[in-house]
């Protein structure tokens, strides 16, 4: 498939539509240091780059572009790309269809390859979708996050159960102590 745009003009397209995305990414930073909570931005020793990090709660926190991310578009298990329809908020362009589709494809492979180590690695990954970040949704959103996160983070410090030691149990000690009989 090849790209009706050049590389300078591709590359255009494509850093506008990212800046875009940029503010989604703010409204969740504001809203979770506005309620206290603090966190680091794209580590980049975590894998996939997330957009928050908050050790504190083992969380990363990816905030998607709903376009670049295919958001409620199904891609996997789909035999032709002629079959991948639009979403709500994915509308993916009619003129260079196949380039489109093959991208956010890719992307929402390496999305679940990235969430999957993370997950391996006993983080909590929680994705914040732009759409569910219009002003009438990001309370609800938010607040669904915040439940998230301390629900973890009550799960991490939950007292492990101490295992019985069976060789520190004087189970012989009663009979033994008895005098002989003889
Ligand atoms: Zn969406």
């Amino acid at each position: 498939m090849t790209d009706r745009l050049t590389p300078a003009q591709r590359h255009k397209v494509m850093s506008r539509i990212r800046s875009r995305n940029t503010k989604p990414e703010k409204l969740v930073r504001q809203w979770l240091w506005r309620h206290g909570y603090r966190y680091r931005l794209n580590v980049k020793s975590v894998p996939g780059k997330p957009d928050i990090v908050m050790r504190r709660y083992r969380t990363a926190i990816f905030v998607n572009g709903c376009f670049w991310h295919g958001h409620h578009v199904e891609t996997q298990g789909i035999a032709s790309l002629h079959a991948i329809s639009n979403s709500s908020c994915c509308k993916i362009p009619q003129t260079n269809r196949d380039f489109w589709v093959n991208k956010i494809k890719r992307n929402q492979e390496r999305d679940q390859r990235n969430y999957q180590v993370l997950h391996d690695n006993g983080w909590q990954v929680i994705v914040v979708w732009e759409c569910q970040l219009v002003p009438k949704m990001i309370e609800q959103t938010m607040l669904r996050v915040e439940l998230m996160l301390n629900e973890y983070f009550l799960a991490l410090h939950q007292p492990k159960p101490v295992p019985y030691d069976f060789q520190n149990v004087p189970v012989s000690m009663a009979a033994e102590e008895f005098p002989p009989l003889i």
